[in-house]
Protein backbone atom coordinates (compact mmCIF):
# COMPACT_ATOMS: atom_id res chain seq x y z
CA UNK A 1 0.00 0.00 0.00
CA UNK A 2 1.61 3.24 -0.97
CA UNK A 3 0.38 6.54 -0.25
CA UNK A 4 1.11 9.91 -1.49
CA UNK A 5 0.12 13.59 -0.69
CA UNK A 6 -0.75 16.59 -2.49
CA UNK A 7 -3.15 19.40 -3.17
CA UNK A 8 -6.50 18.47 -3.52
CA UNK A 9 -8.66 20.10 -5.86
CA UNK A 10 -12.51 19.61 -4.64
CA UNK A 11 -13.49 17.49 -2.08
CA UNK A 12 -14.24 14.48 -3.84
CA UNK A 13 -13.74 11.05 -3.53
CA UNK A 14 -13.14 8.45 -6.10
CA UNK A 15 -11.86 4.55 -6.43
CA UNK A 16 -10.54 2.89 -9.90
CA UNK A 17 -7.93 1.14 -11.92
CA UNK A 18 -4.70 3.69 -12.58
CA UNK A 19 -4.35 4.51 -16.62
CA UNK A 20 -0.55 6.17 -16.90
CA UNK A 21 -0.08 9.02 -19.50
CA UNK A 22 2.98 8.03 -21.14
CA UNK A 23 5.75 11.54 -21.29
CA UNK A 24 8.77 9.73 -21.77
CA UNK A 25 8.69 11.96 -25.03
CA UNK A 26 11.20 13.95 -26.28
CA UNK A 27 14.29 13.15 -24.74
CA UNK A 28 16.80 15.91 -23.81
CA UNK A 29 18.71 16.58 -27.18
CA UNK A 30 22.53 15.27 -26.71
CA UNK A 31 23.77 15.49 -30.01
CA UNK A 32 23.73 19.40 -30.39
CA UNK A 33 25.83 20.32 -33.62
CA UNK A 34 24.22 19.86 -36.75
CA UNK A 35 25.60 18.14 -39.31
CA UNK A 36 23.30 18.99 -41.88
CA UNK A 37 23.25 22.96 -41.83
CA UNK A 38 21.79 25.68 -40.70
CA UNK A 39 19.23 25.49 -43.66
CA UNK A 40 17.66 22.31 -43.72
CA UNK A 41 17.56 22.70 -40.10
CA UNK A 42 15.77 25.56 -40.10
CA UNK A 43 13.06 23.50 -42.45
CA UNK A 44 13.08 20.61 -39.86
CA UNK A 45 11.73 23.68 -37.39
CA UNK A 46 9.00 24.34 -39.79
CA UNK A 47 7.47 20.82 -40.20
CA UNK A 48 7.84 19.95 -36.87
CA UNK A 49 6.21 23.21 -35.32
CA UNK A 50 3.98 23.26 -37.87
CA UNK A 51 2.54 19.60 -37.27
CA UNK A 52 3.00 20.28 -33.16
CA UNK A 53 0.14 23.64 -34.31
CA UNK A 54 -1.71 21.30 -36.64
CA UNK A 55 -1.98 18.33 -33.87
CA UNK A 56 -3.56 21.26 -31.10
CA UNK A 57 -5.60 23.01 -34.43
CA UNK A 58 -7.06 19.04 -34.93
CA UNK A 59 -7.63 18.76 -30.92
CA UNK A 60 -9.47 22.32 -30.65
CA UNK A 61 -12.04 21.10 -32.76
CA UNK A 62 -13.64 18.36 -30.51
CA UNK A 63 -12.84 19.99 -27.44
CA UNK A 64 -15.26 21.93 -25.41
CA UNK A 65 -15.24 25.76 -25.41
CA UNK A 66 -12.56 26.73 -22.20
CA UNK A 67 -9.88 23.92 -23.30
CA UNK A 68 -10.61 24.92 -27.36
CA UNK A 69 -9.66 28.41 -26.47
CA UNK A 70 -6.38 27.13 -24.68
CA UNK A 71 -5.46 25.23 -27.46
CA UNK A 72 -6.21 27.91 -29.92
CA UNK A 73 -3.65 30.24 -28.11
CA UNK A 74 -1.17 27.79 -27.79
CA UNK A 75 -0.88 26.87 -31.79
CA UNK A 76 -0.56 30.80 -32.01
CA UNK A 77 2.04 30.08 -29.47
CA UNK A 78 4.29 27.87 -31.40
CA UNK A 79 4.03 29.97 -34.47
CA UNK A 80 4.84 33.02 -32.54
CA UNK A 81 7.70 35.32 -34.54
CA UNK A 82 9.63 35.92 -31.13
CA UNK A 83 10.25 32.50 -30.82
CA UNK A 84 10.70 31.75 -34.41
CA UNK A 85 13.47 34.04 -33.69
CA UNK A 86 14.90 32.57 -30.95
CA UNK A 87 15.39 29.63 -32.62
CA UNK A 88 16.84 30.66 -35.97
CA UNK A 89 19.43 32.57 -33.84
CA UNK A 90 20.54 29.50 -31.97
CA UNK A 91 20.35 27.62 -35.64
CA UNK A 92 22.72 30.13 -37.00
CA UNK A 93 25.24 28.76 -34.23
CA UNK A 94 25.45 25.63 -35.63
CA UNK A 95 22.91 23.15 -33.53
CA UNK A 96 20.26 20.82 -34.64
CA UNK A 97 16.49 21.78 -34.48
CA UNK A 98 15.99 19.51 -31.94
CA UNK A 99 18.47 21.50 -29.82
CA UNK A 100 17.38 25.22 -30.88
CA UNK A 101 13.89 24.14 -30.56
CA UNK A 102 13.96 23.00 -26.58
CA UNK A 103 16.81 25.84 -25.93
CA UNK A 104 14.33 28.50 -27.29
CA UNK A 105 11.06 27.09 -25.21
CA UNK A 106 13.14 26.74 -22.35
CA UNK A 107 14.42 30.09 -22.43
CA UNK A 108 10.63 31.82 -22.61
CA UNK A 109 9.78 29.35 -20.10
CA UNK A 110 12.54 30.54 -17.43
CA UNK A 111 11.07 34.17 -18.18
CA UNK A 112 7.60 32.83 -17.53
CA UNK A 113 8.67 31.37 -13.95
CA UNK A 114 10.38 34.52 -13.34
CA UNK A 115 7.15 36.57 -13.53
CA UNK A 116 5.88 33.88 -10.67
CA UNK A 117 2.19 32.91 -9.41
CA UNK A 118 -0.60 31.78 -12.33
CA UNK A 119 2.09 32.66 -15.10
CA UNK A 120 4.88 30.53 -14.06
CA UNK A 121 1.93 27.63 -14.28
CA UNK A 122 2.32 28.44 -17.92
CA UNK A 123 5.75 27.36 -17.78
CA UNK A 124 4.89 23.89 -18.25
CA UNK A 125 2.44 24.11 -21.18
CA UNK A 126 5.39 25.97 -23.18
CA UNK A 127 7.63 22.94 -21.90
CA UNK A 128 5.12 20.47 -22.78
CA UNK A 129 4.89 22.16 -26.52
CA UNK A 130 8.56 21.86 -26.62
CA UNK A 131 8.44 18.12 -25.64
CA UNK A 132 6.10 17.79 -29.14
CA UNK A 133 8.21 19.32 -31.20
CA UNK A 134 11.07 17.64 -30.65
CA UNK A 135 9.44 14.27 -30.38
CA UNK A 136 8.01 14.95 -33.97
CA UNK A 137 11.55 15.71 -35.12
CA UNK A 138 12.32 12.14 -33.51
CA UNK A 139 9.54 10.39 -35.28
CA UNK A 140 7.60 10.10 -31.79
CA UNK A 141 3.81 9.20 -31.52
CA UNK A 142 1.73 12.31 -30.26
CA UNK A 143 -1.27 9.95 -28.94
CA UNK A 144 0.09 9.11 -25.96
CA UNK A 145 -3.50 8.04 -23.98
CA UNK A 146 -4.86 4.41 -23.97
CA UNK A 147 -8.29 4.41 -22.99
CA UNK A 148 -9.04 0.71 -21.23
CA UNK A 149 -13.32 1.15 -21.81
CA UNK A 150 -13.92 1.52 -18.13
CA UNK A 151 -13.53 4.32 -15.57
CA UNK A 152 -10.39 4.58 -14.46
CA UNK A 153 -7.97 6.87 -12.53
CA UNK A 154 -5.04 8.98 -14.61
CA UNK A 155 -2.15 9.17 -13.44
CA UNK A 156 0.40 11.81 -15.33
CA UNK A 157 3.58 14.16 -14.46
CA UNK A 158 0.95 17.07 -15.17
CA UNK A 159 -1.75 17.54 -17.78
CA UNK A 160 -1.31 20.02 -20.79
CA UNK A 161 -4.53 21.04 -22.52
CA UNK A 162 -3.00 19.29 -25.54
CA UNK A 163 -3.95 15.85 -23.14
CA UNK A 164 -7.23 16.83 -21.89
CA UNK A 165 -8.13 17.71 -25.19
CA UNK A 166 -8.70 13.92 -26.34
CA UNK A 167 -9.42 12.24 -23.27
CA UNK A 168 -13.24 11.16 -22.21
CA UNK A 169 -13.59 12.91 -19.57
CA UNK A 170 -17.05 10.66 -18.55
CA UNK A 171 -14.69 7.98 -17.97
CA UNK A 172 -12.06 9.60 -16.35
CA UNK A 173 -12.96 9.17 -12.33
CA UNK A 174 -9.76 11.42 -11.36
CA UNK A 175 -6.62 12.94 -11.89
CA UNK A 176 -3.50 12.40 -10.35
CA UNK A 177 -0.58 14.67 -11.04
CA UNK A 178 2.88 14.72 -9.61
CA UNK A 179 3.82 17.88 -11.02
CA UNK A 180 1.88 21.49 -10.89
CA UNK A 181 0.32 23.34 -8.82
CA UNK A 182 -3.87 24.30 -8.05
CA UNK A 183 -3.07 26.70 -10.91
CA UNK A 184 -2.10 24.43 -13.06
CA UNK A 185 -4.24 23.35 -16.18
CA UNK A 186 -4.82 19.59 -14.41
CA UNK A 187 -6.24 21.75 -11.39
CA UNK A 188 -8.81 23.98 -12.87
CA UNK A 189 -9.96 21.82 -15.63
CA UNK A 190 -10.84 18.98 -12.74
CA UNK A 191 -12.29 22.35 -10.99
CA UNK A 192 -14.67 23.60 -13.84
CA UNK A 193 -15.60 19.60 -14.80
CA UNK A 194 -15.88 18.44 -10.76
CA UNK A 195 -13.81 15.81 -11.50
CA UNK A 196 -11.99 14.34 -8.04
CA UNK A 197 -8.04 15.55 -8.56
CA UNK A 198 -4.99 15.70 -6.44
CA UNK A 199 -2.05 17.63 -8.38
CA UNK A 200 1.67 17.90 -7.07
CA UNK A 201 1.73 14.50 -5.41
CA UNK A 202 5.52 13.73 -5.69
CA UNK A 203 6.81 10.17 -6.69
CA UNK A 204 2.91 9.02 -7.78
CA UNK A 205 4.02 8.81 -11.25
CA UNK A 206 5.71 5.64 -10.91
CA UNK A 207 2.56 4.01 -9.95
CA UNK A 208 2.21 0.87 -12.15
CA UNK A 209 -0.72 0.64 -14.86
CA UNK A 210 -4.23 -1.26 -13.17
CA UNK A 211 -3.57 -0.53 -9.79
CA UNK A 212 -6.16 0.45 -7.57
CA UNK A 213 -6.01 3.87 -6.65
CA UNK A 214 -7.88 5.69 -3.68
CA UNK A 215 -8.39 9.61 -4.53
CA UNK A 216 -9.23 11.63 -1.63
CA UNK A 217 -8.91 14.95 -3.07
CA UNK A 218 -10.60 16.57 0.45
CA UNK A 219 -7.55 15.43 2.31
CA UNK A 220 -4.47 15.25 -0.34
CA UNK A 221 -4.11 11.79 -0.49
CA UNK A 222 -3.73 9.27 -2.59
CA UNK A 223 -3.50 5.47 -1.22
CA UNK A 224 -2.95 2.46 -3.58
CA UNK A 225 -4.71 -0.52 -2.92
CA UNK A 226 -6.28 0.69 0.05
CA UNK A 227 -6.86 -1.91 2.91
CA UNK A 228 -10.42 -2.94 3.46
CA UNK A 229 -11.15 -0.53 6.60
CA UNK A 230 -9.66 2.01 4.17
CA UNK A 231 -12.43 1.03 1.65
CA UNK A 232 -15.31 1.13 4.01
CA UNK A 233 -14.77 4.83 4.49
CA UNK A 234 -14.20 5.59 0.86
CA UNK A 235 -17.65 3.65 -0.13
CA UNK A 236 -19.50 5.36 2.83
CA UNK A 237 -18.13 8.75 1.19
CA UNK A 238 -19.23 7.77 -2.50
CA UNK A 239 -22.73 7.18 -1.06
CA UNK A 240 -22.93 10.46 0.30
CA UNK A 241 -21.69 12.03 -2.72
CA UNK A 242 -24.15 9.86 -5.10
CA UNK A 243 -26.60 10.86 -2.91
CA UNK A 244 -25.77 15.00 -3.09
CA UNK A 245 -25.79 14.71 -6.61
CA UNK A 246 -29.29 13.27 -7.07
CA UNK A 247 -30.69 15.54 -4.11
CA UNK A 248 -32.19 18.39 -5.86
CA UNK A 249 -30.75 22.53 -5.21
CA UNK A 250 -32.83 23.85 -2.82
CA UNK A 251 -31.65 26.84 -1.11
CA UNK A 252 -28.46 25.71 2.06
CA UNK A 253 -30.18 25.35 5.11
CA UNK A 254 -29.32 23.20 8.28
CA UNK A 255 -32.00 20.07 9.12
CA UNK A 256 -33.72 22.59 11.83
CA UNK A 257 -34.03 25.24 8.59
CA UNK A 258 -30.90 28.17 9.84
CA UNK A 259 -30.22 29.30 6.75
CA UNK A 260 -26.67 28.98 5.39
CA UNK A 261 -26.58 30.59 1.19
CA UNK A 262 -24.72 28.88 -0.77
CA UNK A 263 -22.74 30.68 -2.92
CA UNK A 264 -20.41 30.01 -6.11
CA UNK A 265 -17.11 31.24 -6.24
CA UNK A 266 -16.30 32.38 -10.22
CA UNK A 267 -12.77 33.57 -12.01
CA UNK A 268 -14.87 35.18 -15.19
CA UNK A 269 -18.19 35.31 -16.87
CA UNK A 270 -17.87 32.17 -18.61
CA UNK A 271 -18.15 30.42 -15.46
CA UNK A 272 -22.19 31.68 -14.35
CA UNK A 273 -23.81 29.08 -16.39
CA UNK A 274 -22.61 26.20 -13.90
CA UNK A 275 -23.35 28.25 -11.15
CA UNK A 276 -26.90 28.97 -12.31
CA UNK A 277 -27.39 24.94 -13.17
CA UNK A 278 -25.74 24.05 -9.58
CA UNK A 279 -28.02 25.72 -7.81
CA UNK A 280 -25.95 28.77 -6.11
CA UNK A 281 -27.75 31.71 -4.40
CA UNK A 282 -25.76 34.24 -6.12
CA UNK A 283 -22.11 34.75 -6.29
CA UNK A 284 -19.90 34.68 -3.20
CA UNK A 285 -16.47 35.34 -4.76
CA UNK A 286 -16.09 37.03 -7.97
CA UNK A 287 -12.47 37.23 -8.40
CA UNK A 288 -11.65 40.35 -11.06
CA UNK A 289 -8.26 39.48 -12.10
CA UNK A 290 -9.25 37.76 -15.43
CA UNK A 291 -9.99 41.35 -16.59
CA UNK A 292 -6.33 42.29 -15.63
CA UNK A 293 -4.15 39.61 -16.03
CA UNK A 294 -3.18 39.86 -19.18
CA UNK A 295 -3.28 43.33 -20.05
CA UNK A 296 -0.63 45.84 -20.17
CA UNK A 297 -2.75 48.47 -19.48
CA UNK A 298 -5.49 48.40 -16.79
CA UNK A 299 -9.02 48.26 -18.65
CA UNK A 300 -11.39 50.99 -19.44
CA UNK A 301 -14.47 51.70 -16.83
CA UNK A 302 -16.53 50.68 -19.82
CA UNK A 303 -14.49 47.05 -20.48
CA UNK A 304 -15.00 46.73 -17.00
CA UNK A 305 -18.56 47.55 -16.86
CA UNK A 306 -19.51 45.24 -19.73
CA UNK A 307 -17.80 41.98 -17.85
CA UNK A 308 -19.56 42.97 -14.51
CA UNK A 309 -22.85 43.06 -16.17
CA UNK A 310 -22.65 39.83 -17.61
CA UNK A 311 -22.30 38.17 -14.77
CA UNK A 312 -24.71 40.32 -12.26
CA UNK A 313 -27.54 39.91 -14.61
CA UNK A 314 -27.34 35.85 -14.87
CA UNK A 315 -28.53 36.35 -10.73
CA UNK A 316 -31.35 38.58 -10.61
CA UNK A 317 -32.89 39.27 -7.12
CA UNK A 318 -29.52 37.62 -5.78
CA UNK A 319 -26.34 38.85 -3.89
CA UNK A 320 -22.97 39.01 -6.25
CA UNK A 321 -20.05 39.91 -3.77
CA UNK A 322 -16.95 41.30 -5.99
CA UNK A 323 -13.77 41.42 -4.72
CA UNK A 324 -11.50 44.32 -6.12
CA UNK A 325 -8.83 43.75 -7.58
CA UNK A 326 -6.30 41.28 -5.28
CA UNK A 327 -2.69 42.01 -7.22
CA UNK A 328 0.94 40.65 -6.50
CA UNK A 329 2.07 37.30 -4.60
CA UNK A 330 0.42 34.34 -6.97
CA UNK A 331 -1.51 37.24 -8.66
CA UNK A 332 1.52 39.11 -10.45
CA UNK A 333 0.18 41.70 -12.75
CA UNK A 334 2.02 43.64 -15.75
CA UNK A 335 0.85 47.01 -15.20
CA UNK A 336 0.97 46.96 -11.39
CA UNK A 337 4.37 45.51 -10.65
CA UNK A 338 5.12 45.32 -6.75
CA UNK A 339 8.84 45.98 -7.54
CA UNK A 340 11.56 43.68 -6.18
CA UNK A 341 10.35 42.14 -2.80
CA UNK A 342 11.98 39.79 -0.77
CA UNK A 343 8.64 38.26 0.32
CA UNK A 344 5.90 39.16 -2.11
CA UNK A 345 2.93 37.27 0.22
CA UNK A 346 3.81 39.47 2.67
CA UNK A 347 4.58 42.64 -0.10
CA UNK A 348 2.08 45.31 -1.08
CA UNK A 349 -0.59 42.85 -2.85
CA UNK A 350 -4.38 43.05 -2.70
CA UNK A 351 -5.54 46.29 -1.09
CA UNK A 352 -2.27 47.61 -0.95
CA UNK A 353 -1.02 47.61 -4.04
CA UNK A 354 -4.75 48.96 -5.04
CA UNK A 355 -3.83 52.30 -2.83
CA UNK A 356 -0.82 52.36 -4.56
CA UNK A 357 -2.16 52.97 -8.01
CA UNK A 358 -5.17 54.87 -6.29
CA UNK A 359 -6.69 55.51 -9.90
CA UNK A 360 -6.98 51.94 -10.47
CA UNK A 361 -9.34 51.33 -7.62
CA UNK A 362 -11.45 54.09 -8.47
CA UNK A 363 -11.94 53.40 -11.97
CA UNK A 364 -13.11 49.76 -10.54
CA UNK A 365 -15.37 50.86 -8.15
CA UNK A 366 -17.37 53.50 -10.69
CA UNK A 367 -17.58 50.51 -13.40
CA UNK A 368 -18.81 48.47 -10.58
CA UNK A 369 -21.35 51.26 -9.05
CA UNK A 370 -22.63 51.73 -12.73
CA UNK A 371 -23.00 47.93 -13.22
CA UNK A 372 -24.97 48.00 -10.05
CA UNK A 373 -26.84 50.50 -10.68
CA UNK A 374 -28.71 48.97 -14.01
CA UNK A 375 -29.12 45.23 -13.01
CA UNK A 376 -31.33 43.15 -10.80
CA UNK A 377 -28.76 41.72 -9.12
CA UNK A 378 -27.73 43.00 -5.37
CA UNK A 379 -24.29 44.38 -6.26
CA UNK A 380 -22.15 43.83 -2.81
CA UNK A 381 -17.89 44.44 -2.96
CA UNK A 382 -15.42 43.59 -1.14
CA UNK A 383 -11.48 43.96 -1.02
CA UNK A 384 -8.62 42.14 -0.51
CA UNK A 385 -5.73 41.49 2.13
CA UNK A 386 -7.46 43.96 4.27
CA UNK A 387 -4.82 44.45 7.47
CA UNK A 388 -5.47 47.29 9.72
CA UNK A 389 -9.15 49.00 10.81
CA UNK A 390 -7.66 52.24 8.99
CA UNK A 391 -7.28 50.19 5.79
CA UNK A 392 -11.08 49.19 5.89
CA UNK A 393 -12.50 52.28 7.14
CA UNK A 394 -11.14 53.87 3.38
CA UNK A 395 -11.87 50.68 1.42
CA UNK A 396 -16.05 50.39 2.52
CA UNK A 397 -15.52 54.77 2.31
CA UNK A 398 -13.98 54.79 -0.94
CA UNK A 399 -17.01 52.30 -2.00
CA UNK A 400 -19.84 54.16 -0.50
CA UNK A 401 -18.83 57.34 -2.02
CA UNK A 402 -18.41 55.58 -5.27
CA UNK A 403 -22.70 54.88 -5.13
CA UNK A 404 -22.35 50.92 -3.99
CA UNK A 405 -24.03 50.65 -0.49
CA UNK A 406 -23.42 47.14 0.33
CA UNK A 407 -18.79 47.39 1.14
CA UNK A 408 -16.89 44.97 2.94
CA UNK A 409 -13.55 43.05 3.95
CA UNK A 410 -12.22 39.85 2.64
CA UNK A 411 -10.78 38.50 6.55
CA UNK A 412 -7.65 36.89 5.26
CA UNK A 413 -4.71 37.65 7.36
CA UNK A 414 -4.94 37.06 10.87
CA UNK A 415 -4.44 40.68 12.06
CA UNK A 416 -8.06 41.20 10.57
CA UNK A 417 -9.00 37.92 12.27
CA UNK A 418 -8.06 38.42 16.00
CA UNK A 419 -9.74 42.64 15.93
CA UNK A 420 -12.41 40.88 13.75
CA UNK A 421 -15.00 42.97 16.69
CA UNK A 422 -13.13 46.27 15.96
CA UNK A 423 -13.15 45.53 12.41
CA UNK A 424 -17.07 44.86 12.35
CA UNK A 425 -18.13 47.83 13.33
CA UNK A 426 -16.71 49.65 9.98
CA UNK A 427 -18.08 47.01 7.07
CA UNK A 428 -21.42 46.50 6.00
CA UNK A 429 -20.18 42.28 5.96
CA UNK A 430 -17.07 39.76 5.93
CA UNK A 431 -16.00 37.07 4.22
CA UNK A 432 -13.18 35.05 5.88
CA UNK A 433 -10.64 33.83 2.71
CA UNK A 434 -9.07 30.87 4.42
CA UNK A 435 -6.85 30.24 1.47
CA UNK A 436 -4.55 32.74 2.95
CA UNK A 437 -5.66 32.80 6.33
CA UNK A 438 -4.44 29.63 6.64
CA UNK A 439 -0.91 30.22 4.45
CA UNK A 440 -0.94 33.38 6.85
CA UNK A 441 -1.56 31.68 10.06
CA UNK A 442 0.85 28.69 9.50
CA UNK A 443 3.41 30.53 8.16
CA UNK A 444 3.42 28.21 4.66
CA UNK A 445 3.47 29.74 1.41
CA UNK A 446 0.32 28.20 -0.34
CA UNK A 447 2.07 27.87 -3.64
CA UNK A 448 5.05 25.36 -2.02
CA UNK A 449 3.42 21.88 -3.08
CA UNK A 450 6.29 20.47 -0.44
CA UNK A 451 4.68 22.33 2.44
CA UNK A 452 0.49 21.30 1.74
CA UNK A 453 0.69 19.11 5.02
CA UNK A 454 0.89 22.78 6.93
CA UNK A 455 -1.36 24.55 4.38
CA UNK A 456 -4.73 22.69 6.12
CA UNK A 457 -7.59 24.42 7.13
CA UNK A 458 -8.74 22.39 9.53
CA UNK A 459 -5.67 23.58 11.68
CA UNK A 460 -7.52 24.47 15.11
CA UNK A 461 -5.10 28.00 14.70
CA UNK A 462 -7.19 28.62 11.79
CA UNK A 463 -10.36 27.63 13.22
CA UNK A 464 -9.97 29.43 16.39
CA UNK A 465 -9.55 32.78 13.89
CA UNK A 466 -12.82 31.86 11.87
CA UNK A 467 -14.64 31.50 15.42
CA UNK A 468 -13.11 34.84 16.13
CA UNK A 469 -14.56 36.44 13.49
CA UNK A 470 -17.93 34.30 13.77
CA UNK A 471 -18.69 35.29 16.83
CA UNK A 472 -18.35 39.20 16.20
CA UNK A 473 -20.70 38.93 13.05
CA UNK A 474 -23.24 37.32 15.56
CA UNK A 475 -22.03 39.67 18.32
CA UNK A 476 -22.83 42.92 15.96
CA UNK A 477 -25.43 40.85 13.12
CA UNK A 478 -23.09 41.66 10.62
CA UNK A 479 -23.12 38.89 7.89
CA UNK A 480 -19.62 36.85 8.15
CA UNK A 481 -19.32 34.01 4.74
CA UNK A 482 -16.06 32.12 3.83
CA UNK A 483 -15.24 32.14 0.50
CA UNK A 484 -11.84 29.92 0.32
CA UNK A 485 -11.56 26.43 -0.89
CA UNK A 486 -12.42 25.36 2.49
CA UNK A 487 -16.17 25.77 2.04
CA UNK A 488 -16.39 23.14 -0.41
CA UNK A 489 -15.13 20.66 2.12
CA UNK A 490 -18.46 19.09 3.41
CA UNK A 491 -17.80 18.43 6.93
CA UNK A 492 -15.43 21.58 7.23
CA UNK A 493 -18.55 23.53 6.07
CA UNK A 494 -20.92 21.63 9.02
CA UNK A 495 -17.97 23.66 11.38
CA UNK A 496 -18.10 26.79 9.91
CA UNK A 497 -22.03 26.58 10.66
CA UNK A 498 -21.33 25.59 13.84
CA UNK A 499 -19.19 29.01 14.57
CA UNK A 500 -21.65 32.02 13.42
CA UNK A 501 -21.01 31.99 9.38
CA UNK A 502 -23.73 33.01 7.81
CA UNK A 503 -23.06 31.84 3.50
CA UNK A 504 -20.45 29.34 2.30
CA UNK A 505 -18.91 30.24 -1.52
CA UNK A 506 -17.17 27.89 -3.21
CA UNK A 507 -16.56 25.97 -6.70
CA UNK A 508 -19.94 25.73 -8.21
CA UNK A 509 -19.42 21.78 -8.45
CA UNK A 510 -18.83 21.24 -4.61
CA UNK A 511 -22.44 22.60 -3.83
CA UNK A 512 -24.56 19.81 -3.91
CA UNK A 513 -22.05 17.74 -1.81
CA UNK A 514 -22.11 20.71 0.90
CA UNK A 515 -25.99 21.66 0.65
CA UNK A 516 -26.45 17.87 1.48
CA UNK A 517 -24.37 17.50 4.64
CA UNK A 518 -25.50 20.78 6.17
CA UNK A 519 -29.25 19.25 5.70
CA UNK A 520 -27.97 16.47 7.78
CA UNK A 521 -27.36 18.31 10.75
CA UNK A 522 -29.04 21.31 13.57
CA UNK A 523 -27.63 24.53 14.10
CA UNK A 524 -26.89 22.97 18.08
CA UNK A 525 -25.49 19.81 16.56
CA UNK A 526 -23.00 22.00 13.97
CA UNK A 527 -21.92 24.09 17.04
CA UNK A 528 -20.72 20.24 18.59
CA UNK A 529 -18.98 19.37 15.78
CA UNK A 530 -17.43 22.33 15.99
CA UNK A 531 -16.19 22.49 19.31
CA UNK A 532 -14.74 19.01 18.79
CA UNK A 533 -12.68 20.48 16.06
CA UNK A 534 -11.94 23.67 17.85
CA UNK A 535 -10.13 21.89 21.12
CA UNK A 536 -7.83 19.11 18.67
CA UNK A 537 -4.02 19.87 19.09
CA UNK A 538 -3.01 19.52 15.01
CA UNK A 539 -5.49 19.66 11.82
CA UNK A 540 -5.66 15.89 11.19
CA UNK A 541 -6.84 15.44 14.38
CA UNK A 542 -9.47 18.10 14.12
CA UNK A 543 -10.62 16.59 11.38
CA UNK A 544 -11.03 12.90 12.94
CA UNK A 545 -12.81 14.33 16.32
CA UNK A 546 -15.46 16.06 13.84
CA UNK A 547 -15.77 13.30 12.15
CA UNK A 548 -16.12 10.65 14.69
CA UNK A 549 -18.95 13.29 16.28
CA UNK A 550 -20.94 13.47 13.26
CA UNK A 551 -20.46 9.89 12.31
CA UNK A 552 -21.44 9.15 15.84
CA UNK A 553 -24.49 11.30 16.76
CA UNK A 554 -26.24 12.18 13.40
CA UNK A 555 -24.41 12.14 9.59
CA UNK A 556 -23.20 8.57 9.23
C1 LIG B 1 -8.64 33.21 -0.13
O1 LIG B 1 -7.54 33.70 0.06
O2 LIG B 1 -9.15 32.34 0.59
C2 LIG B 1 -9.47 33.61 -1.28
C3 LIG B 1 -10.74 33.30 -1.36
O3 LIG B 1 -8.92 34.28 -2.29
P1 LIG B 1 -7.73 33.80 -3.27
O4 LIG B 1 -7.64 32.32 -3.22
O5 LIG B 1 -8.13 34.33 -4.61
O6 LIG B 1 -6.54 34.51 -2.70
MG1 LIG C 1 -6.91 35.51 -0.87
Amino acid sequence: MGEWRGAGIGAGIAIGPVVRLEQSAAPTPTDTLSTLGAEAEAERVVVALGSVAALLRRRAVHADRVVRGVLEAQALMVEDPALRDAIQLRLDDGVTAEAAIAGAFGAFAELLVAAGGYVAERATDLRDLADRAVGALQGLPSEAIVDPGVPYVLVARDLAPADTAVLDLDRVLAFVTSEGGPTSHSAILARQRGIVAVVGATGVAAVADGTELLVDALHGRVVADPDPAERAEAELRLAVQASALATPAAPGALADGTRIALLANIGSPSEVGDAARLGAEGVGLLRTEFLFLDAAEPPTVDAQLASYRAVLDAFPGMPVVVRLLDAGADKPLAFLPAGEELNPALGRRGLRALRAEEGVLRDQLAALAAAGAGSAAELWVMAPMVTTVEEARFVVQAAHDAGIPNAGVVIEVPSAALIADRMLRHVDFASIGTNDLTQYTLAADRSLGGLSALQDPWHPAVLRLVAEVGAAGIAQGTQVGVCGEAAADPLLAIVFAGLGITSLSMAPAALAGVRAALARCTREQAESIAAAALAAEEADEARRAASAVARARFIG
